[in-house]
């Protein structure tokens, strides 16, 4: 059997009709008894301006066919529940069963944010264990659990950042980010009012201190550094960059979006971290594709705890109380105490890999992480362009370079990916790489699983010397061909209909 044949995940549906197009007068899901009491008229009882003049125009159907109808589309979406799904930067690790389980519990799900303290205890104390833990990763002092996402996150602690100068009166304009940069690492400082000064990336792929030392001054609030990069390096001068820092009174926010990969071998505030973020929707495993949902937890060091938004989660004798008294708070992030849910899923994934404050599981994680992009890497080499071929962290990244004498692009290896069954990698990001391949396998992944990606790659770099054709017009097994992206961004098409 063909590679083409042998894998799973491509749904080879027909076009089908919608469901208005299946409408049958009459066809009905259910109906109701006989009236037991008498019939009135709408406009009797209701004020005129809340009665329709005509009746919707909804589909008229059976219930199985809703049912099929919907189950269909769920199946059309690629999931990590599906298969395999290699989007670096994303952390799309499997999302275990129990998160959910756990997060449905009725005296979980049930609850209601505007209920008094002591009614609120469980849930207080879920967030008081979730942060215990991620100071124990971290090393730093205290978290909130008011930020909605990693970009949230990014934007109360550039406010924490901002917040921390001006209560010294000091008028500091600018902070550094490296040009390999998560996009919404300078958009946040932008959003906070800073200046932004990009840092070049080095040729060995991380920030160079000689670099650093050139665009420092006394003007600096700080530095944004996610680290590993988002080249999937461990940027090894990290130490000597917080002190660079920490001279000027500048502050250390690191972007832990990756920090899948170091966690529970290093802690970022040993290494000079004052600020940071997690995304614990990435890093401890709540399903989030398509824009959500997240959590953006943001941990501080010591001093900066009363810059926290509010309210923060405190213990108190034998309970937990939200402490709403910081004179010097950056206000508040979101309506309540934030993505509840999410926090419920981090700390359920967290005790069940038996993670503690002995952080032994969690280092394991990261181990994986990092061995299983770097199998990648090497099943990959001189099949694919490795722009920095050096041991990396839990992600690796390629480039088309090799392909380009074919006349093929990243853009048509991620479409011929589809094919194949695969939810196409990380395209076109870091933007330092020309043509880059993201890769980010997660340690959730067996070693099978990996074989049979690098299988496919290794047989798309062929097709891309033999029959590049096929790749310029793939993919062709999925229920959407190739859109023309063009197109699709000048003349939106936002209503279907099958002319
Ligand atoms: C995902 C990511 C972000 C943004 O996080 P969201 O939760 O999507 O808002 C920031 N930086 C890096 C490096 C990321 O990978």
């Amino acid at each position: 059997m063909s590679l083409l044949e042998d894998t799973v995940g491509s749904v080879l549906s027909p076009e089908e009709a919608t469901l208005f197009e299946r409408s049958h007068p009459g066809r009905i899901g259910y109906s109701l008894p006989t009236l037991t009491v008498p019939r009135v008229e709408a406009s009797k009882v209701l004020p005129k301006d809340q009665i329709r003049d005509a009746v919707l125009d909804f589909p008229e159907i059976s219930e199985n066919e809703v049912v099929r109808h919907f189950v269909r589309l769920s199946q059309k979406n690629y999931s990590i529940d599906t298969g395999f799904y290699p989007l670096g930067s994303c952390t799309m690790k499997y999302n275990p069963k129990i998160n959910e389980e756990v997060a449905k519990i009725p005296g979980i799900s049930n609850l209601h944010p505007l209920w008094p303290e002591k009614f609120l205890q469980p849930a207080l104390s879920i967030q008081f264990q979730l942060g215990q833990l991620l100071s124990s990763v971290t090393g730093l002092a205290a978290f909130t659990f008011q930020p909605n996402a990693g970009a949230h996150g990014e934007y109360a602690g550039m406010k924490i950042m901002r917040a921390y100068h001006e209560a010294k009166k000091s008028k500091k304009t600018k902070v550094l980010i490296p040009d390999s940069a998560h996009g919404t690492n300078p958009a946040t400082c932008a959003m906070v009012g800073y200046e932004i000064v990009p840092i070049p990336t080095g040729p060995s792929g991380v920030v160079e201190i000689e670099d650093i030392e050139k665009l420092i001054d006394q003007d600096v609030a700080g530095i944004m550094m996610t680290n590993p990069n988002t080249l999937g390096l461990y940027e090894k001068n990290i130490h000597k960059i917080a002190e660079l820092i920490h001279k000027v009174d500048g502050i250390f926010y690191m972007d832990g979006a990756n920090f899948n990969a170091i966690m529970g071998i290093v802690r970022p505030a040993d290494l000079g971290v004052d600020i940071m973020h997690i995304n614990v929707h990435k890093t401890f495993s709540t399903p989030h594709g398509g824009g959500g949902p997240g959590a953006g937890p943001v941990g501080v060091r010591e001093d900066l705890k009363k810059f926290l938004p509010l309210p923060v989660v405190e213990k108190k004798g034998d309970g937990f109380i939200f402490n709403y008294d910081l004179p010097h708070t950056m206000g508040r992030m979101s309506g309540y105490f934030g993505n509840f849910s999410i926090h419920v899923r981090a700390l359920a994934y967290m005790l069940s890999i038996g993670a503690t404050e002995d952080s032994t599981y969690i280092q394991q994680m990261a181990t994986a992480a990092v061995l299983n992009a770097n199998y990648i890497r090497h099943r990959l080499r001189g099949h694919y362009d490795i722009p920095f071929d050096t041991t990396c962290m839990h992600e690796v990244v390629l480039s088309d370079k090799i392909q380009e004498d074919f006349g093929i692009k990243t853009l048509d290896i991620a479409k011929r990916l589809m094919d194949y069954g695969y939810h196409p990698m990380t395209v076109y990001f870091p933007l330092v790489v020309h043509g880059a391949m993201m890769i980010e396998p997660t340690e959730s992944e067996t070693k099978e699983t990996l074989d049979q990606f690098c299988d496919v790659m290794i047989q798309i770099a062929k097709e891309a010397k033999s029959t590049p054709e096929i790749l310029k017009t793939a993919p062709t097994r999925v229920f959407r061909e190739r859109l023309d992206e063009l197109r699709a961004q000048k003349q939106p098409r936002l209503r279907w209909s099958r002319a």
